[in-house]
């Protein structure tokens, strides 16, 4: 094929999207191949951007110039800001998309984008020279030569679909897999591959649901867009909301689901790869909490176009009969009808200890991997890494250092951070139990905290910028109280004095907490050579979740350095661990010296 890439982008999902705009923005000519053009940005699960700890990742990805959060704002049905019951360290925001507005909306950013040219094509396999890539060849036997490859192919690397006993090659449902590339993954860039698997809900018809017998869902009185640069007036002018409804399984629907297990192609070990322990299938579940009676059940509307509506909750691998009857025994559903059944999915991912932090591979220079291919789940992860690849693929070019994220200044340099060090043994996603920052990595600062580096990367325009300096020095006058000249709103827009206000309070309202949490942070790094003894009971801590007592019992680390390094297990654990050692030294040495005084 004629024209030389700086850059291609193998994968037009959430993180090839993200990629492949970020290398072409900052001036790179990038071409983007996918399999399927009508698919481009599919959500083929849950058509839901954000939520707890997804929603402050998709707000950083927007202060530095990524796409997700503009795109949803404008392909969104119902906003929600999740946990705000509790405080703003954990608000979280969430919306409901049009699934098909959203993938059209994206595809149409590829479109119009300067640098960037698209190509509906299946990439066979890398060229690799003197351990270096240098282009890809696709199916129709050409090669496309180029300075850098980021691959992002999701779950379509040797995609496998299980339906109860029935298995077919799929990346998704009705889209082909990725057959030939996982052999030059290995082969020619030396990547070790693993295998994971998910699975996904049936979706029904909404005009055959009663939903008079289920209690309604709606988003938020004054929704709040994701994106920094969204007119938040008018955009609430436009926005009609849709609701989403909340229903529960019951025994009938349990005994349905316990007595076909060993159908489904989730028990019965025809999936022998782990799937995400947080986004279990219902069989999963049941067999999981026996003592648990009913489970709930969002019945959440796919888009303003269509009756299909998704039962979040209902991840299933059973035969169609089956899933048919398990729903239809659920209040509401009685007479639901089924559009499309739910599957599980096996895929070939690789381990994440294989790429760097800049997110290139340890094994083939100028090869990127970002999204679903380094084992984590969730279009929010993926996105973020897309962006952080399309950047570095091209500071790399450009022959500049790379962007490395830090841990307490977003949660997408923990994500990376902790699928880097630690690796994976099941599908990543992200929770705000994972920051030991987490009272200062907050949706509401993102802004604050990362559009600087979004600036002088050339993603956030001169413009764009000085209205956030404005903003900036307005939030710095209201904390000193100086309200003789404050900008007004016209003057701060799309930010708004109400905005800056509330930053304010919410900053002092943490001021205190937040250098507690960083002393117990500098603590934790302190602490790292602390002995464990080999012995020890985590039973004991009743705070620690019973996965995390699960997983130390059984590796028993020695130090409170390696505990931090095992898979899984959270910062906020390892300062429960810490604090409970230092309790017991405590009441040792007291115990020593009562008995050395009597
Ligand atoms: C059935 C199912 C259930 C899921 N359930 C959940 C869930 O419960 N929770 C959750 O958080 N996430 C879930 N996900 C995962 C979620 O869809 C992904 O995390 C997210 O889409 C990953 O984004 P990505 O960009 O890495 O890959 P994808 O969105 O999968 O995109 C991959 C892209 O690469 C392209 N591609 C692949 N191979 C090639 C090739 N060789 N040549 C050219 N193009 C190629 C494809 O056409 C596609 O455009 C589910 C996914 C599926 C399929």
């Amino acid at each position: 094929m004629k024209g030389k890439y700086q850059v291609i982008v193998v994968g037009a999902g959430h993180a090839g999207c993200e990629a492949a705009l970020a290398s072409s923005r900052m001036g790179l000519k990038t071409l983007i191949i996918t399999l399927n053009v009508d698919s481009i940005a599919i959500m083929p699960c849950n058509p839901a951007i954000g939520g707890i700890a997804k929603g402050q990742m998709v707000r950083e990805i927007d202060a530095m110039g990524g796409e997700m959060g503009w795109i949803t704002d404008h392909a969104g049905l119902q906003f929600k800001i999740l946990n705000s019951s509790r405080g703003p360290a954990v608000w979280s925001p969430r919306a409901q998309c049009d699934k098909q507005l959203y993938s059209i909306l994206m595809s149409k950013s590829l479109q119009n984008q300067k640098n960037l040219d698209i190509l509906q094509s299946e990439t066979t396999s890398l060229i690799v020279k003197n351990g270096k890539v240098c282009g890809v060849k696709i199916l129709t036997g050409e090669t496309i030569n180029a300075e850098s490859v980021v691959v992002t192919t999701g779950t379509f690397l040797r995609g496998s679909i299980h339906l109860g006993k029935m298995h077919f090659e799929g990346g998704r449902f009705n889209e082909k897999s990725a057959s030939y590339f996982s052999k030059s993954l290995s082969e020619d860039a030396g990547l070790k591959l693993g295998r994971f698997k998910t699975t996904t809900t049936p979706r029904v018809n909404t005009l055959s649901i009663d939903y008079s017998k289920m209690t309604e869902q709606p988003g938020d009185e004054k929704p709040k867009p994701f994106s920094h640069f969204t007119e938040v007036e008018s955009w609430r002018k436009n926005l009609k909301q849709l609701s989403c409804w909340l229903t529960y399984t019951n025994p009938t629907t349990h005994k349905i689901v316990g007595d076909n297990s060993n159908l489904s192609s989730i028990g019965i070990g025809e999936v022998n790869s782990k799937s995400p322990r947080y986004c279990p299938s219902i069989e999963e579940k049941i067999e999981r909490y026996p003592e648990k009676t009913s489970h709930h059940i969002f019945v959440e509307p796919e888009g303003y176009n269509t009756n299909e509506v998704y039962l979040n909750g209902l991840y299933t691998g059973l035969p169609f009969d089956l899933q048919q009857q398990m729903i239809n025994s659920i209040a509401g559903l009685e007479k639901a009808k089924v559009i499309r059944y739910g599957y599980a999915i096996e895929y070939d991912y690789s381990s994440p200890l294989q790429i760097t932090k800049s997110l290139e591979t340890k094994t083939c220079q100028n090869l990127f991997l970002a999204g679903q291919i380094n084992g984590t789940t969730g279009y929010e992860e993926a996105a973020s890494q897309g962006f952080v690849a399309g950047v570095n693929v091209t500071l790399k070019i450009l022959g500049k250092n790379p962007l490395i994220l830090k841990r307490n200044e977003s949660y997408i340099g923990i994500l990376i951070d902790d699928i880097t060090t630690r690796g994976v043994d099941e599908p990543y996603r992200m929770f705000t139990s994972r920051a030991e920052y987490r009272l200062s990595i907050r949706n509401d600062n993102a802004d604050l905290r990362l559009m600087d580096i979004g600036h002088s990367l050339g993603l956030i325009s001169d413009k764009a910028y000085k209205k956030f300096e404005l903003y900036r020095n307005t939030l710095n006058d209201l904390y000193n109280n100086d309200i003789n000249n404050l900008a007004t709103d016209q003057d701060l827009s799309p930010w708004s004095l109400e905005t800056a206000k509330g930053e304010v309070d919410i900053y002092k309202k943490y001021e205190g907490y937040i250098e507690i949490q960083k002393k117990m942070a500098n603590k934790i790094k302190k602490n790292e050579d602390k002995k464990i003894p080999i012995d020890f009971d985590y039973n004991k801590i009743s705070s620690l979740s019973s996965e995390t007592k699960q997983r130390l019992m059984q590796i028993r680390p020695l130090t409170v350095g390696q505990a931090s390094r095992v898979h899984a297990i959270k910062p906020s654990d390892i300062a429960i661990i810490t604090i409970y050692l230092e309790k017991q030294k405590k009441e040792r040495k007291q115990k020593s010296n009562e008995q050395h005084n009597s």
